[in-house]
């Protein structure tokens, strides 16, 4: 069981920024929010800035974030997971983004995108292999579906994955992958019959390092820069036949299924992206003097204030919503759309508004206002970027309507 339900008392005060239904929530989602927020300002936040200046990998922070159970929160138990819901993995991963938002993706591919498709569709062989050594921070995985020629047509893989005898022989270039360079294994999305189209995807568990697979360089990021992101070069890479996911062929539903979950992860990202700017852009304003009184005292700064607790809580909930829809087995492929298509969107306006109201300290790194709306900005783009969440969601209505 994870340390986070052994060492806590029973307990919490809730702080002031919860919204207030997080109090009728389940005591374990409490304590577990509780034990996050207490981690995140401990072991991220001082940590946060020299890791994005220096582009370093938080490595110590995820181990830590394992031994809490954080890193395989919906696996169960005998898997070595921390056998919680999906709700339990929103909130906690919103607390630990508005510590590190790098340190949350790097948490969300683990979870949702590595480790959920192989509990989903693995075999039990793959599941003891696969997933018991990625569930205390000591390994990661990564998930590789974008290719250069193409990212939101993922159905257009040109990645190849040919059966010779009792391997698969895997030739082409992932593009964009999270992790990839610390990462021990990879969800790797490969056509194994191209005249099938999207139908002849497979999704194959790949070991790292493999002979036949290289790296491409890392990618100098805007944002996110604690958390590498590279190409995988793969080159008559030879993986056996038995690492296959599911069947032959339904790698592509494998991928939508998995990225409906992974946006509740990256929903909840930008949620803690969005607190921390909120948070910053408060204590600012409580300070700052302007016109002899705190900017708080302005109707403009208020204004702002009330406009940004607004689409942050909006989003919170939406983002709730469709964790607990998933929790509860319902159908939640437009409601996940709609809480990263909020959520993003709500980070990307908090942190601009944060730097607004910090004014020219908004714009130097002596302040965190800066990172906050260079790291908001990627969660508008992967996972779906928001013109395909807003395909997805219209997608679905059209459905409902019966059209
Ligand atoms: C830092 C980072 C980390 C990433 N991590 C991963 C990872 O771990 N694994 C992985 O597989 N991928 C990953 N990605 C890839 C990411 O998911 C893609 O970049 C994203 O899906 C967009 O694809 P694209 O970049 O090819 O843009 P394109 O698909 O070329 O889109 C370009 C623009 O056109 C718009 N557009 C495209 N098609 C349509 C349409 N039909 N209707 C309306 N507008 C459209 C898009 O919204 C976008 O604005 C990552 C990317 C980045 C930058």
């Amino acid at each position: 069981m994870a340390l986070f339900t052994r060492t806590l008392p029973r307990v919490y005060h809730l702080s002031h920024r919860n919204i207030a239904s997080l109090a009728a929530l389940p005591e374990t989602h409490q304590m577990l929010q509780k034990t996050c927020r207490d981690f995140a300002d401990a072991e991220l936040k001082p940590h946060a800035a020299k890791h994005d200046r220096e582009h370093l990998y938080p490595k110590e922070q995820i181990k830590k974030m394992g031994e809490l159970g954080l890193m395989a929160i919906a696996a169960p138990e005998e898997y070595g997971g921390t056998g919680l819901d999906y709700l339990a993995y929103s909130i906690a991963l919103e607390e630990i983004s508005r510590g590190c938002a790098s340190a949350g993706v790097i948490m969300s591919v683990n979870n949702s995108l590595y480790i959920g498709p192989i509990l989903q569709w693995g075999t039990k062989e793959q599941k003891e292999k696969w997933i018991k050594p990625f569930t205390n921070g000591q390994k990661v995985g990564c998930f590789a579906l974008s290719e250069p020629g193409n990212g939101s047509d993922a159905g257009a893989a040109s990645t190849t994955a040919k059966l010779e005898g009792n391997h698969f022989i895997i030739n082409g270039t992932k593009q964009w992958i999270t992790s990839a360079f610390e990462s021990e294994a990879g969800v790797v999305f490969a056509t194994t019959d191209k005249a099938l189209k999207h139908k002849g995807i497979s999704a194959i568990i790949i070991p790292k390092p493999v002979e036949g697979l290289e790296l491409g360089k890392k990618e100098d990021k805007l944002g996110i820069r604690a958390s590498s992101t590279c190409a995988l070069m793969f080159d008559n890479c030879k993986v056996p036949k038995e690492n296959i996911l599911g069947e032959l062929g339904f790698g592509f539903k494998i991928a939508m299924i998995c990225l409906d979950a992974g946006r509740i992860g990256i929903a909840s990202q930008a949620l803690g992206i969005a607190q921390a700017s909120l948070e910053v852009a408060v204590d600012y304003a409580s300070k700052r003097l302007s016109f002899g009184k705190p900017l708080i005292k302005l109707q403009t700064i208020q204004n702002k204030l009330a406009e940004m607790a607004l689409r942050l809580e909006s989003a919170r909930l939406l983002t709730w919503r469709a964790a607990w829809l998933k929790d509860n087995h319902k159908p939640y492929t437009k409601e996940a759309a709609m809480a990263k298509l909020a959520a993003s969107e709500a980070a990307t306006f908090l942190s601009h508004q944060c730097i607004q109201i910090l004014g020219g300290m908004g714009y130097v790194s002596d302040m965190p206002a800066e990172r906050h709306y260079r790291d908001a900005r990627i969660t508008e783009i992967y996972e779906g970027t928001s013109e395909i969440q807003r395909l997805v969601i219209a997608g679905n209505l059209i459905k409902e309507f019966g059209l």
